[in-house]
């Protein structure tokens, strides 16, 4: 029997304050790359670039509940600060500071060709429905790689995707993924980091502090194990809110 204890390889981690902190001098600030460089790969240097859930601590394997119960979670790792617009609030205190072991893949035309072809395969293996966390690092580096994932909604109908974006919905990436919003509301929910109100966004919450207009990450208070387990995030409207991690 699948428990929810097996639903991730590690366990989960309450968070308990901010965690490495870039300084605005460091290499890594100004030239928009990852501490970790080593741990960057191109995509024909991996065997898949969307992983298998379980193997992220926050994220679970299968989907435990919800109309969307039973299906398969798999992420994508881009590098941290090389894809993501440099206003974004977390750029110095990014959590890929603090994941030396993740697996970055390089963003570009080979990912897209690539991910296009293994969304194939998980349409074919999983025609009920897949679901991808984009991004675990990294963030949607252009308007053409939104049109990629809108064109794979639609070619791909089992396909269901949540995560978020530092870009503000107000700007021209931002703008197209609101787009994607609006067409696909069932299969796309993609939260604006940072962005005002109750709907699509995720902030960050200091601890003793509360956000009328969000709802607590269950898995921050230990309220659940995992995004498996939880849901909220394709499942709700609502905006999110997360502790420093
Ligand atoms: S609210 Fe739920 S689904 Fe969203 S990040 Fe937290 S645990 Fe995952």
């Amino acid at each position: 029997m699948t428990t929810a204890s097996t639903l991730r390889r590690f366990g989960t981690a309450i968070p308990k304050g901010r965690g490495i902190v870039v300084s605005a001098l460091h290499p890594a600030s100004r030239s928009a790359r990852t501490l970790f460089p080593t741990r960057v790969f191109d995509p024909h240097e991996v065997d898949r670039v969307l992983k298998d859930g379980h193997q992220s601590r926050k994220i679970g394997k299968t989907v435990m509940k919800g109309h969307r119960k039973g299906w398969p979670i798999y992420t994508l790792t881009l590098e941290e600060r090389a894809s993501c617009p440099r206003a974004c609030a977390a750029w110095a205190i990014c959590y890929g500071n603090n994941m030396q072991a993740a697996e970055r893949i390089v963003h570009g035309d080979a990912l897209v060709h690539r991910l296009e072809r293994e969304l194939a395969d998980l349409q074919a293996a999983h025609p009920g429905g897949f679901l991808i966390r984009l991004h675990i690092l990294g963030d949607f580096w252009s308007i053409g790689y939104v049109g990629a994932w809108r064109e794979w909604l639609d070619r791909f109908p089992a396909l269901a995707v949540f995560g978020f974006t530092a870009h503000p919905p107000g700007s021209a990436i931002g703008g197209a993924i609101m787009c994607v919003l609006r067409d696909y509301a069932e299969r796309w929910h993609v939260r604006f980091s940072g962005a005002p109100n109750e709907f699509m966004a995720a902030r960050v919450v200091e601890p003793g502090t509360v956000d009328p207009d969000a709802i607590l990450c269950p898995a921050q208070t230990g309220a659940t194990d995992c995004c498996a387990t939880c849901a909220l995030c394709w499942q709700s409207d609502r905006s999110i809110a997360f502790r420093p991690h």
